[in-house]
């Protein structure tokens, strides 16, 4: 028979029986749930939990796929395991005398906090209420656990509205002029069940059941069916939990928080979940039963207080904290209950936290010798690290808000960040809002479970109830989210949609800000800066241990027919075209520029027009230049078609010559060209100077002219109807005459597919001077640069080439340039020529380009381009968004590398590369460089570094030292399908 239930005080051995080896504690959870795991756990490592059984997730599963009927024996299991905890307890379902109660909860693998459901008390009726009334002493306190377990069974397990149960509430204390529950007498609660169960008749037809077992059979349905209830749906689609898991459900002895002032109820986290720090944290109630903690209704107490009020108990918490943390070894969340001075665990679970509490925690259980730095690496996540770069208001821009009066209230800093936007009062709206591309805070009293979609949507969180605790607070921890909860200042009017404050009001879609790491709300929009990452000295020393994990000499195993030499694992460059870029990429621990766009520089005010006039005159002086060497040609070999030159042939090839020289000496064209050329070169000395300052000893990739040079030039279109329009008004003159003749030469340099056109390596192939003064520009930088004492590692990259033979052609003579300006500089430094692969032949021919090339750059935006045959400037708006939607595509391979089929070539790339050149450096430097799943894929591929751009630098760090980590010893392999996830 199969087993559908386990005991907290058997599962570990029952299961290690079923699975052959001790369970780890994801299987357990796999099995029993989060909770139900936990609370094993518990028991098993001699932690006060209250006798208890566990259903597993599997029932679940077989519960709903057999059309909400329980699998066969899981019932007769359950009444088994119930006399077990009876006879532990020393207490009887049903019993008048000595009723056991319980708790009926649910528990996935997965916590999803609010998003399933709990039933208490269940087992109390009419008969077994006088026995709980023996046991507390307490006739109120009965009732009003009878009283919960009617609403909360009603709308639980029955769904019956919320609101039934609240208006019956409400009515009778109106009549009995109480303002809260507490001020509701013994009599009055009786009034209450009695009309309560009126409530649960009218709506279902039938009386509350009186039957224990019937109770709990419904209540157990009720937890399994909860886990296709729309928003626990909607929050696993939102964290990407599937759907085939199931929900266990664990049942309980009640114990009771609200028996008196020695009793009380709490949860508790190891360390501060907001901020890492290492002390006990969290919230606390006397004689109070969990919910209230929860839901924020009443004003909890911070944990610490109870080493006054109850110093025994608090030491015996203190204690229990570091049991689990040495155990689990990791910051756990828990619940307790205090019992008449009884303490009781009632969960454990990992923390959420923020990311910024996960890397403090992560760093400082290294230093406590509890983890290892990998595991510390792999527990930070590489959305955690981009929060450390989010924006964040500007501090003089705060003080001014406060000096205006512009602060509206303050609150519990539930999660840090700062967040402006339209004031949204409810989740739908959130929600509607948020996908027309509004910025939104959600301002709620308090939110449910069925708000987080209004959360996702929103950029903050506003509430003014509950604390750190509250579901506001812990939601938007999970989801990196600022939020301020609790600022009880805000009287928040749901009906007329407006919040009172402090004699403001403020309207629905009225701009406000948030810090929710100071817990301050201003009216307005405050701008917002960037983090000072150098303050954030936990990070630094996490990612460094990445950069030294991903250093590791071993972390590659390389195949028998791999003939390059072994590399570690990635290092991570970054994308900078000015010097500001890459000082901000070094400070985020860039060990390199991978890639400088140097055309960007071209576009600037005062160069773009020597750009223009180079580019347009670049033909014709070209075209001479071109005579020129032919005839040089000509002469210098002395033979003409095969043939050699006669005295005559060769007297008249040297009248040419002169003449030419004559016209490249006065020709208008060749002077524009070259005039333009040199008014260039020192500006982009000073660039590359700037860089080669910034990365002192770090190579720095300068990539030579890319772009078809018409995008230098204003459009055809543009032109073309200026002229019109200038023609047409009859005008005449020099204006008119300069826009015809740019119109003329961009209308020649037309191409229809300019992408596939005169770009690249063939750009330098066609006009020589430009990459030559490159070049040259480069060398002087670097020369001057070694002359002033600094360590210059130049790397010059040649773009799109397709063929060796244009390689040939062009590395050749730009190498000379290299030469020459270091012989004239009278100082040598150290360099490299290489390549970008773009275009697939280049790849599939890499053995050959390596004859030259010194090292290769996997340029993936071009080369996906042409691989896919996807335009990169038009496919996203096309079509690419709807094959990603369609799932025709289960990526945009824009944003993350489609590893078949441009992985393939990458992976032909390096092997026939490193087949040449075994030193072969090889890196990438497409937009793919900064995408977790794509790094991944490039440590398989065996490259050894990453290039992207400044603010990616520190996630790119992060996930090279994971996937050094998930593939540590791993040879290189044929899985590059699929990414982990
Ligand atoms: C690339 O193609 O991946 C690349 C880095 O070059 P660019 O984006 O400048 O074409
Ligand atoms: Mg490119």
């Amino acid at each position: 028979m199969k087993r559908w239930v386990y005991t907290f005080r058997s599962s570990d051995k029952e299961l290690a029986a079923l699975l052959g080896h001790e369970p780890t504690l994801d299987e357990m959870k796999a099995i029993l749930g989060g909770k139900g795991a936990g609370l094993a756990d518990m028991t098993r490592i001699g932690l006060p939990v209250p006798p208890g059984f566990t259903i597993t997730t599997e029932a679940c599963m077989a519960y709903i796929h057999a059309g909400f009927r329980f699998p066969e024996g899981m019932w007769e299991q359950t009444l088994e395991a119930l006399r077990e905890i009876e006879n532990e307890a020393g207490q009887k379902f049903g019993d008048p005398e000595n009723p056991l109660l319980v708790s009926v909860r649910s528990g996935a693998k997965f916590s999803m906090p609010g998003m399933m459901e709990t039933i208490l008390n269940v087992g109390l009726n009419d008969k077994t209420l006088p026995g709980l009334v023996r046991r507390g002493g307490d006739e109120r306190f009965a009732w009003d656990a009878y009283r919960r377990l009617i609403s909360m069974f009603g709308r639980t397990a029955m769904g019956i509205a919320d609101e039934a149960f609240e208006h019956v509430l409400e009515e009778l204390k109106r009549e009995r002029g109480a303002r809260e529950d507490t001020d509701l007498t013994t009599e009055d609660l009786k009034e209450v069940v009695t009309r309560f169960k009126e409530v649960y008749r009218k709506h279902i037809g039938q009386d509350f059941p009186q039957d224990p077992l019937e109770q709990l059979r419904l209540a157990v349905e009720a937890v399994f069916r909860s886990w296709m209830g729309k928003k626990a749906v909607d929050y696993r689609r939102a964290e990407r939990i599937p759907d085939n898991l199931g929900t266990a459900v664990n049942v309980v002895m009640m114990v009771f928080g609200n028996m008196g002032w020695d009793s009380g109820t709490g949860v508790a986290f190891t360390r501060d979940p907001a901020t890492g720090e290492k002390r006990f944290y969290g919230d606390y109630l006397l004689n109070a039963q969990g919910e209230d903690v929860v839901a924020g209704i009443r004003n909890t107490r911070p944990v610490a207080q109870m080493a006054e009020e109850m110093p025994e108990i608090y030491a015996q918490l203190v204690d229990i904290a570091g049991r689990l943390e040495r155990h689990y070894r990791d910051m756990q969340d828990t619940e307790f209950t205090i019992e008449r001075g009884e303490l009781w665990m009632l969960q454990t679970r990992t923390g959420k936290r923020t990311a910024r509490a996960a890397v403090r925690i992560a760093v400082e259980m290294v230093r406590e010798g509890l983890i290892t730095k990998e595991e510390a690496v792999m527990r930070i996540t590489p959305k955690d690290v981009d929060t450390f770069l989010h924006p964040q208001f500007d501090e003089n821009e705060v003080k001014k808000a406060k000096a205006e009066g512009r602060l509206l209230a303050t609150g519990v800093n539930a999660s840090p960040g700062a967040a402006v936007g339209m004031l949204a009062f409810d989740a739908d709206t959130a929600e509607a809002w948020g996908q027309q591309g509004k910025p939104v805070i959600m301002i709620r009293p308090e939110t449910k479970p069925d708000d987080v979609h209004g959360m996702i949507a929103a950029q903050g969180i506003l509430t003014s109830r509950g604390g750190a605790t509250a579901h506001a607070a812990v939601v938007a921890r999970q989801f990196g989210k600022p939020a301020v909860v609790g600022a009880r200042d805000l009287q928040i009017d749901l009906e007329t949609r407006k919040v009172y404050v402090n004699g403001r009001v403020l309207e629905e879609g009225d701009y406000v800000s948030l810090d929710g790491a100071a817990g301050e709300v201003y009216e307005g929009r405050i701008p917002t800066t960037i983090p000072d990452y150098g303050k954030e000295v936990e990070l630094r020393t996490l990612l460094e241990w990445a950069d030294e994990i991903a250093a590791a000499p071993d972390v590659r195993q390389w195949p028998e027919d791999y003939e390059g030499y072994p590399t570690c694992g990635l290092q991570v460059w970054t994308n900078a075209d000015y010097p500001r870029d890459a000082r901000r990429a070094r400070e985020y621990g860039a060990k390199g520029i991978g890639l400088c766009r140097t055309e960007h520089m071209f576009f600037e005010q005062e160069r773009l027009p020597y750009v223009q006039e180079m580019i347009l005159n670049a033909e014709a002086a070209q075209m001479l230049f071109d005579r020129r060497s032919r005839i040089q040609g000509l002469l210098s070999t002395g033979k003409e078609d095969g043939k050699p030159l006669d005295e005559k042939r060769r007297a008249e090839l040297e009248a040419d010559l002169e003449a030419l020289e004559e016209e490249i000496a006065t020709s208008p064209a060749v002077k524009a060209y070259q005039n333009a050329l040199e008014k260039l070169l020192p500006n982009q000395r000073s660039d590359f100077y700037g860089l080669f300052e910034v990365m002192g000893g770090y190579p720095v990739i300068i990539r030579l002219i890319d772009p078809p040079l018409h995008e230098f030039l204003p459009s055809l279109a543009d032109l073309l109807v200026e002229v019109t329009e200038r023609r047409t008004r009859g005008e005449t003159g020099p204006e008119l005459l300069a826009k015809e003749r740019m119109l003329e030469a961009v209308k020649k340099m037309h191409e229809a597919n300019p992408m596939m056109g005169l770009r690249g390596i063939r750009l330098g192939i066609i006009y020589p001077d430009i990459t030559k003064m490159q070049v040259r520009a480069i060398f002087e930088a670097a020369c001057q640069a070694a002359k002033n004492g600094i360590t210059v590692k130049p790397e010059v990259m040649i773009p799109l080439t397709g063929h060796v033979n244009e390689l040939k052609v062009t590395q050749v003579e730009l190498e000379e340039v290299a030469k020459q300006v270091m012989a004239e500089q009278g100082i040598e430094v150290e360099y490299k020529f290489g390549t970008m692969i773009e275009i697939p032949r280049a790849a599939l021919t890499a053995d050959e380009v390596a004859t030259l090339a010194q090292f290769f750059s996997f340029g993936t935006n071009d080369l996906t381009q042409m691989t896919f045959g996807y335009s990169r400037d038009d496919a996203e708006r096309r079509f690419l968004v709807q094959y990603v939607e369609r799932g025709i595509l289960t990526e945009n391979p824009f944003q993350v590398l489609d590893r078949r089929g441009v992985g393939m070539l990458i992976q032909m790339g390096v092997r026939l590369g490193r087949k040449t050149r075994p030193d072969l450096e090889v890196g990438i430097c497409g937009e793919h460089g900064g995408d977790p799943s794509s790094i991944e894929f490039c440590h398989l591929a065996g490259l050894n570094y990453v290039s992207c751009s400044p603010f990616r630098v520190p996630v790119a760090r992060l996930a090279a030292a994971h996937a050094a980590i998930r593939h540590k010893g791993k040879v290189w392999s044929a899985s590059f399908a699929e990414p982990t996830r």
